[in-house]
């Protein structure tokens, strides 16, 4: 059991939206952007109801390596976007969807009684012209919550520049092709030493062997690079602040994320990106040199999970379904009744469906006659597709497509079909030649 979010959701209130739909046109990358990286870093700030989105500062560097077709289109609704469109808002450039750990904290107790602020970095292909971009934060009833707005003018003197002889040294460990067109994930060691460097090299072996022995990705290995940083921790193992242990690591990350011992994460993204500026990246995996069970996993963020231990394998393949694909967990509490996903919106993860509107889930994979919701007889687990009452933390009014998965259990020997569905999908989105 591993988490994207693990406490109860408070009710958000809804505030209004500031940001206006902005028109599709498909654009081509040269037109509008140079063949490089724009990091902006971002504070999120806010409490329990109130959301706000600040600037911090800003940093180029040569190359691009997100996605170049499908540019103003997002495959994903996340949790949040950022978008960049013309100078006159009139023509969407770039778009790229996202969810955080901010939001899942203001759902906590601890942000009913105090404010606090998040570090939040995002990239996007440095631009020719003036732009404007904006940042946007939705809540759980899919309004936008919060939006930031603001002009980027290429040729601003204060857009740092990197040092390419600081880039952190990296090797591939996977390579399908040119990182402009494939895509490229990154492991990052967390609570290795330097002597423990060559074990990070083999803990990353393991875990692409574990995603590539999953369905899709047994069938995508053309499509994804996998690059391993070389950066040392002073400290071997990871932060257990429940132990009284802390750790200088090379992100700083920590159990216990919100009271919670199970939930490894870190809040130092701008120290994460200063580790990957210059490196082709557009999937983070941290992986924690620790045999303690757990980890996260955050959409278009990063994911972290403990690299030794007996579930390891599994756990990295779950939190990478979560990091990489945006899918949902499928588990679910008897016990205690959770409002993540409220009656009457259809939630935007792919593999679970509150039957608001099953049409754009998995209805067409039903086997004809199958009952809504399907009793779970334990026959075909992980292959049945059904729709099974109990998901996303809730056992009721939620609805996930197979009575087991890997988005689900530990012990599921793959993702259900339409998990896989939903994989597959995205990567080809991602893929698609012009
Ligand atoms: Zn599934």
């Amino acid at each position: 059991m591993t988490h994207t979010s693990i406490l109860p959701r408070l009710i958000l209130m809804l505030f209004m939206a500031t940001c206006t739909s902005i028109s599709i046109l498909a654009q081509t990358f040269g037109k509008h952007f140079n063949e490089a990286t724009l990091r902006i870093d971002y504070i999120f700030a806010g409490n329990n109801y109130s959301q706000n989105i600040y600037l911090d500062r800003m940093k180029t560097f040569s190359g691009w390596y997100g996605r170049r077709t499908n540019m103003d289109i997002l495959p994903l609704r996340g949790n949040g976007n950022i978008t960049v469109t013309d100078i006159t808002g009139a023509d969407t450039l770039y778009t790229h969807s996202f969810s955080t750990l901010f939001q899942e904290w203001q759902s906590t107790e601890e942000a009913t009684k105090v404010g606090r602020s998040f570090e939040s970095t995002l990239l996007i292909p440095m631009p020719k012209e003036k732009v404007q971009v904006s940042v946007e934060l939705k809540n759980m009833h899919n309004g936008s919550k919060s939006c930031l707005k603001h002009t980027i003018d290429p040729s601003d003197i204060l857009i740092s520049t990197h040092n390419e002889k600081k880039t952190t040294p990296y090797r591939y460990l996977h390579k399908a092709g040119d990182s402009k067109k494939k895509i490229d994930i990154v492991f990052i060691p967390e609570g290795y030493t330097a002597e423990e460097m060559e074990q990070f090299g083999k803990d990353c072996q393991e875990s692409i062997e574990s995603i590539f022995r999953h369905r899709p990705f047994n069938q995508l290995k053309d499509r994804f690079n996998f690059i391993a940083v070389d950066v040392p921790s002073e400290h071997s193992g990871v932060s257990v602040p429940r132990n009284k242990i802390w750790k200088e690591t090379a992100t700083g990350s920590h159990f216990d994320t919100f009271y919670s011992n199970r939930y490894l994460t870190t809040p130092n993204i701008k120290k994460l990106y200063d580790i990957l500026d210059g490196i082709p990246c557009e999937s983070i995996i941290i992986l924690a040199n620790t045999n303690e069970y757990g980890g996260g996993g955050i959409y278009n963020n990063y994911m972290l999970s403990a690299s030794r231990g007996p579930a390891y394998k599994s756990v990295i393949v779950h939190e990478f379904g979560h990091s990489f694909a945006g899918l949902a967990d499928e588990y679910f509490y008897d016990d205690q009744y959770v409002t993540m996903y409220p009656a009457g919106i259809e939630p935007w993860e792919q593999n679970l469906t509150t039957l608001t509107d099953f049409g754009s889930k998995w209805k067409d994979m039903l086997p004809q006659g199958t009952e809504i919701p399907t009793v779970a007889d334990g026959k075909d687990r992980y292959t049945k597709v059904g729709v099974y009452e109990g998901g996303g933390y809730q056992s009721k009014g939620v609805y996930r497509p197979a009575q087991d998965c890997r988005m689900h259990t530990n012990q599921a020997p793959d993702f259900c079909p339409v998990c896989q569905r939903a994989i597959l999908r995205l990567v080809d989105f991602l893929t698609e030649e012009d």
